[in-house]
């Protein structure tokens, strides 16, 4: 008999721990190497144990590490101002999670109305195969039925709309619609892609009836797709955007961002959090900006994608019984596969290369934004390798 874990099983784990790391590679408890192409799902966009990243943390664990929301944090004015002067945004709230900031995207969304004297707008329109956290409204987001079943009557007031159908869109929009909420690129859904025209039509839209476009860059921000945001490469501006995962390069923390006139609704009192931007966290959100804004990294970041991305196309093209496609943006990029996804992450795992599964049938290759040529090489190599092995009907 197997020892009972004290843990919630909540999760299908592999049968590795790990004990350090070191930028994009992990050495498991036995001392065995693994080429981290998964970044603890998109987090660790900096690898493991950056050495600016450690020093800041170092150094702010022996001068303070919480005071709470009751008085200044100067460490949250600072990365606020940054990521205000990045992007579209005029305001910031900081969160523990990616969830929580798309918690916050919500209530923004729906405090704005209420604010115009508009309480009856509060229905918000998502899509299929999105995924927007594990809340109980953020479930109701998402949309997928195996999240909500069982943990009591669905969130009111969200209603979901296939990917990519504007006339669907259009039909669902009412009197009660107070905003739409996108990933500008699905991660958990298969690293799906909005396409750029369906966003520029979702900015028109919503300019037309008053409506907020929320984008959840949880996954896709943070330099993943090679812009600091991914909403860039469109050129359209949300009102509101989660942020979370690589914002803290594994340290856990969100954020939620908005334009002054999206944020109206928030006053003080009307939202909180005990933790959300301690010192701790803002310390490495501002270390993890140091990195990323400085001059040429998303540059070499598009480089090392496109030549990562071709040679995933051969090896799509010589392996069409394991490999369907290769999509993505960036180093934000998915394997859809023939083969089951979850067989080809465990052959990936035996070639000690870690890999994340997601929906339809996609493995998903997310590696450190600072990952070397050379490790992309031995990417490339594992992966033909894992395709070799799994082609030929041997292992069917
Ligand atoms: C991971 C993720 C979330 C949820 O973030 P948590 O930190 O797990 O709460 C929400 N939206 C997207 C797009 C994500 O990838």
């Amino acid at each position: 008999m197997t020892e009972q874990s004290p843990l919630f099983d909540t999760y299908a784990r592999a049968p590795i721990a790990f004990d350090h790391g070191e930028g994009s590679w992990l050495v498991d408890t036995r001392g065995e190497r693994y080429l981290d192409f998964g970044g603890g799902i998109a987090v660790s966009a900096l690898g493991h144990a950056h050495p600016h990243l450690v020093e800041t943390l170092r150094e702010q664990a022996g001068k303070l590490w919480h005071t709470s929301n009751l008085y200044q944090v100067p460490g949250q004015e600072k990365l606020a101002r940054r990521l205000v002067e990045a992007t579209f945004a005029d305001k910031v709230f900081f969160t523990n999670s990616g969830a929580e900031a798309m918690e916050c995207a919500i209530k923004t969304a729906r405090r704005y109305h209420f604010a115009n004297g508009h309480p009856e707008r509060f229905r918000i329109i998502t899509f299929q195969g999105a995924f927007h956290g594990r809340t109980l409204a953020t479930i109701a987001a998402g949309g997928q039925p195996k999240y909500i079943e069982g943990f009591g009557p669905k969130v009111e007031g969200f209603d979901q709309v296939p990917f990519d159908d504007l006339d669907a869109l259009k039909a669902a929009i009412t009197d009660e619609t107070a905003a739409i909420v996108i990933e500008p690129v699905q991660g958990e859904g298969g690293i799906r892609p909005v396409p750029i025209r369906f966003l520029r039509d979702l900015r028109a839209l919503c300019d037309e009836k008053g409506l907020l476009l929320v984008f959840d860059e949880i996954q896709c921000g943070m330099g993943r797709t090679g812009k600091l945001f991914a909403y860039e490469w469109a050129g359209v501006e949300p009102d509101i955007m989660a942020v979370a995962k690589a914002i803290g390069g594994g340290f856990p923390m969100g954020a939620c961002l908005a334009t002054e006139e999206a944020a109206k609704g928030m006053v003080p009192g009307v939202h909180g959090t005990t933790y959300g931007g301690n010192p701790l966290a803002m310390a490495v959100g501002n270390a993890v900006l140091d990195v990323m804004l400085e001059d040429g990294f998303l540059e070499a970041v598009r480089d090392k994608a496109l030549r990562f991305k071709q040679g995933l196309a051969s090896i799509v093209d010589r392996y069409p019984d394991v490999l369907e496609e290769i999509r993505g943006e960036g180093l934000m990029l998915g394997l859809k596969c023939v083969v089951p996804n979850t067989t080809l992450v465990k052959e990936l795992y035996a070639n000690h290369m870690l890999t994340v599964p997601a929906g339809d049938n996609v493995v998903r290759i997310l590696p450190p934004l600072t990952a070397t040529d050379e490790e992309i090489a031995i990417a490339l190599e594992d992966i033909e390798k894992a395709a070799e092995s799994l082609s030929g009907g041997d292992r069917a």
